[in-house]
């Protein structure tokens, strides 16, 4: 119904001359209307659309009403046409009472009229007609708001449903197919594709599918980017809708027209910028989708892509979860493994008292063991310390070869226990590095162990120096068990280890080769290994940047000079009784006077008598911590004369700060070896 048709009145004049005169009237009043030839034509304007009717009683009683009746009866139900009647006798006519029975909503006007009550009435008529179309007009929007809301809440509610399919299966097959059963009615689906990035091809791979055969998924399983639909939408990263696929030549969609598809909806599935796949919906019923509908769907292959992720996180968890366990494991292992020898040891000490040659072997079998405790521990914390970013580095100028010589020294009862044969060739001139003088030997020392262990006895291990460009590339190179190749690309990953079987040495935790990785790292350097395979030996290149300036001379014969025992008074505190006694015992064997306390008030009370020039602290004691009796020494008279060692289990730079803070002149990590402590008493002596 048009708008204007809406605004005018149908008259029906008893003659032509009558009609003529009132169009020319109402004309000049600004009423539309339009003159109708009988009743009938009447009947059929009406359903056209009209603001009122003008009816005279002339030719209501002459027509056939019967049309007129029909016509109302079709009026829409908020229709209430308004009907001007006019009568010679008003409302007493026996036609105006007919109409109003009949038409309803009807005004009667007597004649001879006036023409501006004729005019203003119709006039009102018009406006009241207006007012039910505007109410209509209301009555139609607030349908099509309700409609709307309906939908957008079954839309929500099939998102819900869709999520909790989503969040229900952390295998992405069935959370497909699922997805697709709960939202194909919805939108007349008869299929779905989901191609998934797959490595090998740099293509598509057809990972789940329905509303096809087999035997059809099979022509389409593999795609190159580019190709099909879904290949053009992993290409370009964004979605497409194909709509009249059977009317289409397009060779892109000659696989899906085959399918006897429709209309298509092919999204790609990306998650932090990375192209997982890509999913297509597919119907046979529709030509094509709705503007909301594929906003819907859109919105769908968003959750998919989110669930995607959430089940690759929880396999990378898992993995996480089963290399921490495998860790663990390996731990125990590692830790234990050191003690059944230190334990026989021990009891071979007890049994053999009086066989000096016994009793040397048993003790270095616990030295060689207990070193192999403390280098695990010490690779655990230096890895967990990297890892959290704690590792500080102590830089200095430091010579390639007194790094090197340091590693070999470490590592040479290892090699020569297992009767392997090293080469040594370093570069003709000194090279020097900008580094920490200990985590540089860590370095090599790390490589020279694992060559030994990873090589059968007998065996060559090669150390070889070369310079390259301002670089000094340092490689361990041996004629071992090798490396697969596959086992290549993650062997300096934590906890990464090749096949136990392949391993003729004893193993190890898997984190000496990161520890080497992330230290050569801190000093600016890249390492990389290889090796031709199993069997063929392997080799560890590590390259670090040179220093341009040599080390100061009065440093390096610093270090070189060796430590000459003198007598010191020292006192050590610690509660644990053997930790103390041990250490009293060795210090005492050193030549020096030595007393014990075990706990912190002791540890005051005795240095204020002793006046000690060393004092050893243990930091964690009963009574008064360590920090606590370094400060109340510091206090004293006297207190700043001697010089304070804390030791504790914490390495860190903080735990380092706060022992300086307390008055510490000096910071060591349990278990401290001998020479080191050797090294502090002739340096204080001197
Ligand atoms: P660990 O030796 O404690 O197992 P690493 O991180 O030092 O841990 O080494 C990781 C793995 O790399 C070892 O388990 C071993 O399989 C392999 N590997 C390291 N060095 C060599 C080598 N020189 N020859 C053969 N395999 C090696």
């Amino acid at each position: 119904m048009r708008r204007h048709e809406n605004e005018r009145v149908l008259v029906l004049a008893p003659t032509s001359a009558d009609a003529e005169l009132s169009r020319a009237v109402f004309a000049d009043a600004n009423v539309a209307c339009h003159i109708c030839r009988d009743l009938r034509d009447l009947a059929r304007e009406m359903d056209e659309g009209a603001a009122a009717v003008l009816l005279t009683e002339e030719v209501f009683v002459a027509g056939d009403a019967h049309e007129l009746l029909d016509a109302l009866r079709r009026q829409a139900p908020w229709s209430d046409i308004p009907v001007v009647f006019l009568a010679t006798a008003g409302v007493t006519s026996a036609a105006a009472a007919w109409a109003i029975e009949l038409l309803g909503n009807v005004t009667v006007l007597e004649r001879p009229v006036r023409l501006t009550t004729l005019v203003t009435t119709l006039q009102t008529a018009v406006r009241a007609r207006r007012r039910q179309y505007e109410l209509r007009q209301q009555v139609i929007d607030l349908k099509q708001a309700d409609l709307a809301l309906r939908r957008q809440s079954e839309r929500q509610r099939l998102l819900g449903e869709a999520a909790a399919i989503l969040l229900a299966t952390d295998e992405p097959n069935t959370l497909m197919h699922a997805l697709f059963a709960k939202i194909a009615p919805h939108f007349a689906l008869d299929g779905f594709f989901n191609f998934i990035v797959s490595d090998a091809a740099e293509g598509l791979r057809l990972d789940a599918y329905a509303g096809i055969s087999d035997e059809e998924a099979r022509s389409f399983e593999r795609l190159k980017l580019a190709e099909g639909i879904a290949g053009r939408v992993a290409l370009e990263r964004r979605p497409v809708t194909v709509n009249r696929i059977q009317e289409s030549d397009d060779p892109m969609v000659r696989r899906l027209k085959d399918f006897g598809f429709h209309t298509v909806y092919c999204h790609p599935l990306i998650a932090d910028d990375l192209l997982l796949g890509t999913l297509t919906l597919a119907s046979r019923q529709r030509e094509s989708f709705d503007p909301d509908e594929l906003s819907f769907m859109e919105t769908i292959c968003t959750y998919i892509t989110g669930a995607y992720e959430r089940v690759r996180l929880i396999r990378e968890l898992r993995d996480a979860d089963r290399r921490k366990d495998e860790f663990l494991a390996t731990l125990a292992h590692e830790l234990r493994n050191p003690l059944a020898p230190i334990r026989n040891a021990l009891h071979i000490t007890r049994l053999a008292a009086t066989d000096s040659a016994a009793l040397e072997q048993a003790r270095a079998m616990m030295e060689r063991q207990l070193e192999q405790m403390v280098r695990l521990i010490d690779d655990l914390l230096h890895v967990s310390r990297i890892t959290r970013g704690k590792l500080v580095l102590r830089k200095e100028r430091v010579e390639l070869a007194t790094v090197i010589n340091g590693a070999v020294d470490t590592t040479r009862p290892l090699i020569e226990a297992a009767g392997h044969a090293l080469t040594i060739t370093l570069p003709p001139m000194p090279i020097y590095l900008d580094g920490d003088p200990l985590r540089l030997a860590q370095i090599f020392s790390n490589l020279l162990n694992n060559a030994a262990k990873y090589t059968e006895r007998g065996g060559h291990i090669w150390l070889t120096a070369v310079t390259d460009r301002g670089n000094v590339v340092v490689s361990v190179r041996d004629n071992g068990v090798g490396i697969p190749q596959e086992a290549l690309p993650r062997i300096f990953e934590m906890f990464a280890q090749v096949d136990r079987s392949l391993e003729k040495s004893q193993g190890g935790l898997g984190i000496g080769l990161t520890l080497v990785k992330r230290l050569v790292e801190l000093h600016g350097g890249s390492v990389e290994a290889n090796s031709e395979g199993v069997g063929k030996g392997s080799e560890f290149k590590a390259r670090l940047p040179m220093a341009v300036a040599p080390v100061s001379p009065a440093r390096d014969s610093d270090k070189t000079q060796k430590p000459t025992p003198l007598r010191c008074r020292i006192l050590v505190a610690d509660d644990n009784r053997d930790a103390a006694e041990s250490m009293s015992m060795m210090l005492r064997l050193m030549g020096n006077e030595v007393r014990t306390v075990n706990d912190g008030e002791q540890a005051v009370d005795e240095a204020a008598a002793f006046r000690p020039d060393v004092i050893l602290l243990d930091i964690g004691m009963p009574k008064l911590n360590g920090y606590d009796v370094a400060r109340s020494i510091r206090s004293q008279r006297w207190g700043a004369q001697p010089f304070l060692v804390a030791l504790t289990g914490w390495g860190q730079a903080e735990d380092r700060q706060r022992a300086l803070d307390a008055g510490f002149d000096q910071h060591f990590t349990k278990p401290v070896p001998p020479d080191v402590l050797a090294q502090l008493l002739s340096r204080l002596k001197r």
